[in-house]
C-alpha cells in the first residue's frame, strides 16, 4: 500500500537556441512516427484483419530510417521515437480494454508536444541533466529539492502553447504512512470550488475571476484576427499564457487541498461527475470546474494510495442537493440559484453543505455493506451505484508534484 512509489518533479528550463532546435525537431519526429505508426497498424487490421504489435511497429520505424525520405529521423535521439511507439501501444491497449476510444492521430497544433526520454539516452551527473545528441546540460530551474539521493528513470520533455519549456523527472520515492481517522464527502460546485461535509467551504484560488474575464476576452480578440495573420498568432499566444497562468494556479490550489485531506481523512467521498458528459458544456466557468475536478479526482486516487487511504466515489444520478441529509425526505427539484432550503422535518440546509453529507452518507453505506465493487459501475441495493476505489488504474497519472 505504501513505501516505495513512483513520483514525478517538474520544472521548467531554459534552453539554448541550438537545444530548443533540437527539441522542436524532437517532438516533430515524436509526433511523425506516432502517426505513420497508427496509420500502418490502422491499415493492416482494416485491410488485413492482422494486428500489429509493438514489436512489428518497431522493425517498421528501423525500415523508415533507411528511407532516403525519412532518413532525417536519425537526426534525433532514437529514444523518444521508440518511447512513441510504446505510448501508442498502451493506447491500444486502453482501446482495446475498452477503457479509451481508438487512438487518435496527434496534430501539429493541437497536441502535446513532448518527448520522453529512458536512462539510455540521458546522463544525471551532480545534479545536472544532458539528454541524448546534446553537448550542454539543460539550464533546469532547481525551484524544490529532488527527494535525497534521488536518480531519475525516466525524463519528459515538454512545451506548453505558451511556449513554456518544462522537464519532468520519474523518481524512486518512499512514503511513511501515517495513521488518521474519520471520513468526509466532498461537493463540487460552481460558486465556490468545493464544499466538504464538515461544512468548510473551498474558494476558488484568488484572481480566477479576473483571470476568467481576461481569458474571455483574450478569446474574443483572437476570433476577430484574420486567419494565417501574425497578429492572429500573438493573439493566440496570449491566450495561452492566460490559460497557463489559470491552470497552474488551479493546480497548485489543488495540490494543497488534496494533500491536506489526505493527511487529515481516512475515507474520503467524492461523487462520480461522468467526464464524457462533462465536456461537452461549453460555457467557460464550467469547463474550468470540470477540468478542476478531474484533476482533483486524479490527485486524490494517488495520494489516497500513496497514504493507505480510501476513495469512494458514488454515482453522480444520485439527488444529492434534495435530499435531506437529516431526515432523508426527498425535496422537489429546485433551481440552480436556490442556496439554501428548509426541509419539512424543520432542517435548514445549505444546498453545498446538504449534498456534500449526502455523498459522505452513501459512500459510507457502501464500506458498510462490503459492498466492493470496482471502478466500473455496479448498482448497489439503493438503487445509487457505487465505486470503491482502493487501487486506481495504474496507468493514471504518474502524479506530478
Ligand atoms: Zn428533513
Amino acid at each position: 500500500m505504501t513505501g516505495a512509489v513512483k513520483r514525478a518533479f517538474k520544472f521548467r528550463f531554459y534552453p539554448t537556441d541550438a537545444q530548443a532546435a533540437q527539441l522542436s525537431r524532437t517532438f516533430g519526429c515524436v509526433r511523425l512516427v506516432y502517426n505513420m505508426a497508427l496509420q500502418a497498424r490502422t491499415e493492416a487490421w482494416t485491410l488485413r484483419r492482422e494486428r500489429i504489435n509493438y514489436n512489428a511497429t518497431s522493425a517498421l520505424l528501423t525500415a523508415w530510417k533507411k528511407t532516403d525520405d525519412l532518413a532525417f529521423l536519425n537526426e534525433v535521439s532514437s529514444v523518444p521515437l521508440q518511447q512513441a511507439l510504446r505510448h501508442l501501444q498502451t493506447a491500444f491497449t486502453n482501446f482495446w480494454a475498452k477503457r479509451a476510444k481508438y487512438p487518435r492521430f496527434k496534430s501539429r497544433k493541437r497536441s502535446r508536444r513532448s518527448a520522453e526520454y529512458t536512462t539510455s539516452a540521458f546522463r544525471w551527473r551532480d545534479g545536472t541533466l544532458t539528454l541524448a545528441k546534446m553537448t550542454e546540460p539543460l539550464d533546469v530551474v532547481w525551484s524544490r529539492p529532488l527527494p535525497q539521493g534521488c536518480t531519475p528513470s525516466t525524463v519528459t520533455v515538454s512545451q506548453d502553447p505558451a511556449g513554456r519549456w518544462f522537464v519532468s523527472l520519474l523518481c524512486d520515492d518512499t512514503i511513511t504512512p501515517t495513521p488518521a481517522c474519520g471520513a468526509v464527502g466532498i461537493d463540487a460546485g460552481l460558486d465556490s470550488l468545493l464544499t466538504l461535509s464538515t461544512g468548510e467551504k473551498i474558494a476558488n484560488p484568488r484572481h480566477e475571476r479576473a483571470d476568467s474575464k481576461r481569458l474571455a476576452r483574450a478569446q474574443r480578440d483572437l476570433a476577430r484576427k484574420q486567419k494565417g495573420s501574425a497578429n492572429r498568432a500573438k493573439a493566440r499566444i496570449k491566450l495561452a499564457r492566460i490559460h497557463a497562468r489559470i491552470t497552474d494556479r488551479r493546480h497548485d490550489h489543488l495540490h494543497k487541498l488534496t494533500t491536506r485531506l489526505v493527511r487529515e481523512t481516512q475515507t474520503i467521498v467524492i461523487e462520480d461527475l461522468a467526464v464524457r458528459n462533462m465536456v461537452k458544456n461549453h460555457r467557460l466557468a464550467r469547463a474550468i470546474s470540470d477540468a478542476a475536478w478531474r484533476q482533483l479526482r486524479t490527485m486524490l486516487e494517488y495520494k489516497t494510495a500513496w497514504h493507505g487511504r480510501t476513495l469512494i466515489a458514488v454515482d453522480r444520478w444520485f439527488p444529492s442537493t434534495r435530499l435531506c441529509s437529516t431526515c432523508g425526505a426527498l425535496a422537489q427539484p429546485m433551481p440552480l440559484g436556490v442556496r439554501e432550503w428548509t426541509c419539512p422535518c424543520g432542517a435548514v440546509h445549505d444546498r453545498d453543505v446538504n449534498a456534500a453529507r449526502n455523498i459522505l452518507a452513501a459512500g459510507l453505506a457502501v464500506t458498510a455493506c462490503g459492498d466492493d465493487v470496482r471502478p466500473q459501475r455496479g448498482t448497489s441495493r439503493t438503487g445509487q451505484s457505487s465505486a470503491r476505489q482502493e487501487h486506481p488504474r495504474a496507468t493514471k497519472g504518474i502524479p506530478v508534484l
